[in-house]
């Protein structure tokens, strides 16, 4: 909880912290922000990761200090492990032998540390990083904040997502008033992709598909998409969120082909419809809206299996917000 891990840090000097495979902006920016904070209090910190940092994230402050390892070469007092499910998720070796501290808001969580700090009520690691900073006296400084804000404002989907609450308005308030420019973070997340995203995009968009109700949408993305767009890891940021935008569709499932017969997962939902359980029955995991998981196998029978899953989530929730039980091409919604 949070009180061991603010007693920690007074009590120990010299820090590493890392985060998951293929790192999201919470990812990122949280280990950064919380690097930044380590140093504000004349600690040892930095930052480790197994996977490059997406190009999005690379203007951040810090960012280029990422030190990549595959596995633990230097001693440390302890390792925070920022919003990983287990220990094997950030891919480093002889995580195992060191003293760690989960942070995580995934009420899915293992709780793997030797400290465990959840907080499946944070939109965000980045929102319990300030309240970190908050509760061991430091200043949020211009570099923290930055990191921070970059933090929520991609767990939030700019402050959109059901995770956003008074708390995440607030703490981005505070981010904002000692100088973060909410326009250049959005800038550099969202419109600083090379043209290689744009093109792997039509290729996806291509095979979207929906099933009978037109509730649920899915679409592939394959080895070869990639590179015939010359796209890089990161460039399909966000792509499984672009079905959502159509009124009827309330689920979608993103496969993506990782190697011979293996595929990452993703999975959104809109309102009561938990992704999350769908998720953990194929191994993976994640949150009510957001979710994800790796398959293996015959790409159709999976996808088959994972579109069933998810219509069956469908149908338990409850749906109360207008929409017709059954999706009728006919019939135009106004809103
Ligand atoms: P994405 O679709 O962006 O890769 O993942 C959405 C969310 O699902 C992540 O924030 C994470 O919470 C969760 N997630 C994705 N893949 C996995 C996985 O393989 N295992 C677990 N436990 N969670 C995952
Ligand atoms: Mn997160």
């Amino acid at each position: 909880m949070l009180s061991q891990v603010v007693e920690l840090i007074e009590n120990k000097q010299n820090f590493a912290i890392t985060t998951h495979i293929r790192p999201d902006g919470d990812g990122i920016g949280s280990s950064l922000g919380l690097c930044w904070l380590l140093r504000s209090l004349n600690k040892a910190a930095e930052v480790i990761a197994a996977d490059a940092i997406p190009v999005a994230y690379r203007s951040l402050p810090g960012a280029d200090a990422i030190r990549q390892v595959s596995e633990v070469d230097r001693e440390y007092d302890a390792v925070f492990v920022i919003e990983c499910s287990d220990l094997e998720r950030p891919s480093i070796k002889g995580l195992d032998d060191q003293f760690t501290v989960n942070i995580d808001h995934h009420a899915t969580s293992a709780h793997f540390g030797s400290i465990n700090w959840i907080d499946s009520t944070a939109s965000a690691v980045g929102e319990m990083i300030y309240n970190l900073c908050k509760a061991i006296g430091g200043r949020v400084t211009r570099e923290i904040a930055e990191c921070l804000y970059l933090a929520l404002v991609t767990d939030t989907g700019s402050f959109h997502f059901s995770n956003t609450t008074d708390r995440t308005l607030k703490v981005a308030s505070e981010l904002v008033r000692v100088g973060v420019k909410p326009a250049d973070i959005s800038e550099a997340v969202y419109n600083s992709y090379p043209w290689s995203r744009i093109e792997l995009m039509r290729r996806v968009l291509e095979t979207v598909k929906r099933d009978d109700t037109g509730r649920i949408a899915w679409m592939r993305q394959t080895q070869s998409m990639k590179k015939d767009s010359n796209a890089v890891d990161g460039d399909n940021n966000g792509f499984v969120n672009i079905p959502l935008a159509a009124r009827e569709v309330l689920a979608v499932v993103y496969t993506r082909e990782v190697g011979p017969d293996q595929f990452r997962v993703s999975l959104r939902s809109k309102g009561d419809i938990n992704v999350a359980k769908v998720a953990e029955k194929f191994g993976g995991g994640g949150h009510k809206n957001a979710a994800g998981c790796c398959v293996e196998g015959d790409w159709d029978t999976r996808e088959r299996e994972l579109v069933a899953a998810v219509a069956e989530a469908v149908d338990k929730a409850v749906i109360d917000w207008p929409l017709p039980k059954r999706f009728d091409p006919d019939l135009h919604l106004e809103a």
